[in-house]
């Protein structure tokens, strides 16, 4: 199951929890199978899901909850913290400062796309001001060098390895040597991963990591490994002081449940998440907007830094003003899809909107989304502007949708199936009213 999908599962759980008219032992107890099941189907490892489960009955103890509470949101709550839990090891990781150089190694099985990884790592810092730098320390898999010299040349980062030398800790040590006194600030060792010979593996980093004394030991991880990563996540961590862990392949059919044993396992934070095989496909990864996020509740802080990030300044209060207000219009809709093509990868952007569903912006359909936006642009581009600004259903009859139709050279269904979506849209944006929109980072709103 795909954590969309376990999202998509646990909210259905909520929801019909809260349909029931009563909410007694019986409701929440088929309430928390219903999302055991979801979570084991994910690959989240038994022990865990017990263990939350277990956590959840003790915190929502019915009996003691008067009448006048609202179970179903104690209830949601209560899932929410646990998640939470599950995913964060209580302490955070390792943060490089610019004013002193950092070594950040990174480890992890051959084909976790630790290579991608390092230097998408590179990359979001270098983007942020830093001088980072990468060293191929994988002298075990042929082509790696090649690889990561190809990504870094196309990321403009300087890199290090060689071609002749088959000593790993030799070329670690010369790389991080040699990009000390050039100043660089963020010093990448990626080192090699097997499937086999695990001994002289883990004995390979033990070494390595020794010779260099990495400030943080990255462990890279596929998300689509299943059970099998709690065990891995723990292996390497057993091998090498394992400080943070990066899930790739997010954006995959994986099951990424395993996300969630690893940080269990290493008792590391997850720092970023892959989503994709291009450089900026890469994320932060912050637990409480993740699992607000996965239980389709949105993740507001996400939604908010974009909005910083691409609504101009002088926009932005009245958004926000409107958002609170619950009223959309389709000159909102309009505004919104303007910023949505202005704001990079479409799929990232909307599932941080509660409730936005992938029904827009089917999986991998990037492409057919933005086409789709710009036809529906185009319709409400042949609009008057009452017809804009209204927020009266029964205005828009057959003869206007006709005139919009003939006006933008499009079939009379294009014009319905434009509307169906501006309702779609309004009864999730109606319900934000009254919300209270957090600043960066405070999540307290949710
Ligand atoms: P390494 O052997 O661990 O160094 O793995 P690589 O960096 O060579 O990656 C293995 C494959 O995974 C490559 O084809 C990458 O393009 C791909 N890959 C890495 N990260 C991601 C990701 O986040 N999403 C997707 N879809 N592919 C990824």
């Amino acid at each position: 199951m795909v954590l969309a999908e376990l999202g998509g599962s646990i909210s259905r759980a909520l929801q019909q929890m809260s349909n029931a008219t009563i909410i007694d032992e019986k409701v929440l107890n088929e309430c928390l199978n219903e999302i055991t099941r979801a979570l084991l189907q994910s690959d989240v490892q038994f022990k865990l899901v017990r263990e939350m489960q277990t956590n959840i009955k003790k915190i929502v103890n019915l009996d003691d909850l008067a009448a006048g509470h609202n179970k179903r949101k104690i209830i949601q709550q209560a899932i929410f913290t646990e998640l939470c839990k599950m995913l964060d090891p209580g302490k955070p990781s390792f943060t490089p400062k610019k004013s002193k150089p950092s070594v950040v190694m990174f480890v992890g099985l051959q084909g976790s796309g630790k290579t991608t990884t390092c230097t998408k790592y590179a990359y979001y810092h270098q983007k942020k001001g830093w001088k980072p730098a990468l060293v191929c320390a994988d002298t075990f898999r042929a082509g790696a060098f090649d690889q990561l010299k190809q990504n870094a040349t196309k990321a403009k980062i300087p890199f290090y390895g060689s071609y002749m030398e088959s000593d790993p800790v030799k070329i670690a040590v010369e790389g991080v040597e040699r990009f000390k006194k050039e100043n660089c600030d963020l010093i990448i060792v990626d080192t090699s991963g097997r499937h086999k010979q695990e001994v002289a593996l883990f004995e390979e980093m033990r070494q390595v990591s020794e010779a260099t004394k990495p400030d943080l030991v990255i462990f890279v991880m596929d998300s689509s490994i299943g059970q099998a990563a709690f065990d891995q996540a723990q292996a390497f961590k057993q091998s090498v002081a394992v400080g943070a862990v990066i899930i790739t392949k997010m954006d995959g059919h994986a099951k990424g449940g395993g996300a969630l044993s690893a940080v269990a396992a290493t008792k590391s934070p997850v720092i970023f998440i892959g989503t994709g095989e291009h450089m900026d496909e890469f994320e932060v990864f912050d637990v409480k907007p993740f699992v607000s996020r996965l239980l389709g509740m949105g993740d507001l802080s996400g939604f908010m830094d974009k909005i910083h990030e691409v609504v101009p300044m002088d926009q932005q209060p009245e958004l926000l003003q409107k958002l609170s207000e619950g009223t959309f219009t389709v000159r909102i809709m309009y505004e919104q899809f303007q910023n949505i093509l202005k704001m990079g990868p479409i799929n990232q952007v909307f599932s941080m909107l509660p409730g936005f569903s992938s029904e827009l912006m089917p999986k991998g359909g990037e492409k057919e989304s933005q086409a789709k936006i710009k036809r529906y642009m185009t319709m409400m581009d042949s609009m008057t502007n009452e017809e804009l600004d209204s927020t009266n259903p029964k205005l828009m009859n057959e003869s206007r949708m006709m005139r919009i139709a003939r006006g933008a050279g499009r079939q009379y269904r294009d014009v319905v199936e434009m509307f169906e979506e501006y309702k779609r849209l309004a009864k999730i944006w109606s319900k934000m009213k009254g919300l209270k929109i957090p600043k960066k980072g405070d999540m307290s709103a949710l």
